[in-house]
């Protein structure tokens, strides 16, 4: 027996150098993972490779299928499961009508487990690999989550929300205890197989100035070095106009909405932004004079109402931007759909999402924002074995247009337009199988 499994079908993914994205298609491929590690060992066309590698043993092959890597949802609530669907309100009548209350279930552990096992059971199904959650302001329900991640072996980011006013007392926190218990967190946690914390202010209307300054503190007591991964940081902006007028009357002395994460420290490279719908001039400006990341959410926006992002405006100034479910504002665990309604903003915007850029913003442009992109995102050796495989015939309508693609182009934009989570056949995690429909 072989020290390697190996994987035929074709594969798709994409790489990235100087800053141009390049797909890689191969229609009949190999992909050889060792065993021991679950790191990717080569990739290339079958014919080639099945002459080095030994294909007598080991060889699992996918007939009809499409290998890819696993989406990276960048900015989801696993509190808010059960939020999804919540008919008839805007951010904030939602926040406090729906998602306060549920979210308070989360002091139960027992509740919290239950929640994030179905959570990552439903991102599993739908062929997300990786994610960075929001938890709630409860330490055990960043526990539970962390336990459920380590159990089935992914690569997750979290955080406990710190949130100190603006919100029911039982889901409220103070500055001081909410540093304390995100730094106990980080301790046990940060950096813990495949497990990296995220210092989580939920957004500026409810954290005081002196929480958004621990929140900075965190992140400064945890940064990057050559041997270990910092703290990220998430949180939402500009998503909805009321929002940010609100934001405007509770921090007067900054400038913008974006000013007042940056007046307190918590801007910069290892920041992740949810949403960035209604920025100003000057606040694009800053996001890229900081390294700021961006996540876009299109179902939620849509869902919620909240406003058509402009893409094109955060391409034009370079900052790196993925997309995201935003479970319970958006209304499905699918990156397809999420690819969707992203497609279809920027054409009300007039302007075009081409399926490679699209299944980027999910992939490896999603992990370079999570600063995961070193370890996953493609198919580059060395990087963990994480993937999808894709059944291009799951529907009749996709068969049929998948039969009159011209080119892989076609195949993706068939995908991200028809697609959802019968796409998903089976889900590799570490090159073992941990999903099959
Ligand atoms: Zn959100």
């Amino acid at each position: 027996m072989s020290d390697h499994n190996l994987f035929r079908g074709s594969i798709y993914h994409c790489v990235e150098a100087a800053g141009n994205i390049r797909p890689v298609y191969i229609s009949d491929g190999l992909m050889v993972v060792d065993r021991e590690s679950g790191r990717v060992v080569e990739v290339g066309d079958y014919s080639t490779l099945s002459l080095k590698w030994d294909i007598s043993d080991s060889l699992i092959h996918f007939e009809d299928r499409l290998m890819m890597p696993g989406f990276v949802d960048t900015h989801v609530h696993y509190p808010q499961y059960k939020v999804i669907a919540s008919y008839g309100t805007n951010l904030l009548e939602w926040l406090n009508k729906y998602t306060f209350l549920e979210e308070q279930k989360f002091s139960n552990e027992d509740y919290a487990d239950q929640i994030a096992n179905l959570f990552l059971d439903e991102l599993i199904k739908n062929g997300t690999t990786s994610a960075m959650t929001f938890c709630a302001t409860y330490k055990q329900s960043v526990d539970a989550f962390f336990r459920a991640s380590e159990k089935r072996g992914l690569r997750m980011a979290a955080g406990k929300v710190m949130m100190d006013r603006n919100a029911p007392e039982g889901l409220c926190d103070n500055p001081e205890e909410s540093y304390r218990d995100s730094k106990e967190l980080i301790e046990k946690w940060h950096n813990k197989a495949r497990l990296r914390y995220a210092v989580t202010p939920r957004f500026a209307p409810t954290s005081s100035s002196a929480q958004l300054k621990q929140a900075a503190r965190l992140l400064n007591e945890y940064p990057s070095d050559e041997n270990n991964k910092g703290v990220l940081l998430q949180t939402h902006l500009n998503e909805n106009d009321e929002e940010i007028a609100w934001v405007s009357d509770l921090f007067p002395e900054s400038k913008n909405y974006f000013g007042v994460y940056e007046d307190h420290g918590i801007a910069g490279n290892r920041s992740v932004f949810g949403h960035c719908i209604h920025n100003t001039e000057a606040e694009y400006q800053r996001m890229a004079q900081t390294e700021s990341k961006v996540s876009l959410c299109p179902t939620s926006n849509l869902f919620l109402g909240s406003g058509l992002f402009e893409l094109e405006k955060l391409e034009s100034y370079g900052i790196d931007v993925s997309l995201a479910s935003d479970v319970g504002g958006g209304d499905s665990f699918s990156m397809f759909k999420v690819m969707n309604e992203a497609y279809k903003i920027c054409r009300l915007n007039d302007f075009n999402l081409d399926p490679v850029r699209a299944f980027y913003m999910t992939t490896l442009g999603a992990a370079k924002v999570l600063d995961m992109n070193d370890s996953i995102g493609n198919f580059e050796v060395n990087k963990e074995a994480d993937f999808i495989v894709i059944d291009l015939n799951a529907t009749e309508i996709i068969s049929q247009k998948n039969k009159i693609a011209v080119d892989i182009n076609d195949i993706l934009f068939n995908l991200m337009t028809l697609g959802d989570d019968r796409l998903i056949d089976e889900v590799y995690v570490l090159g073992q199988r941990a999903y099959k429909k």
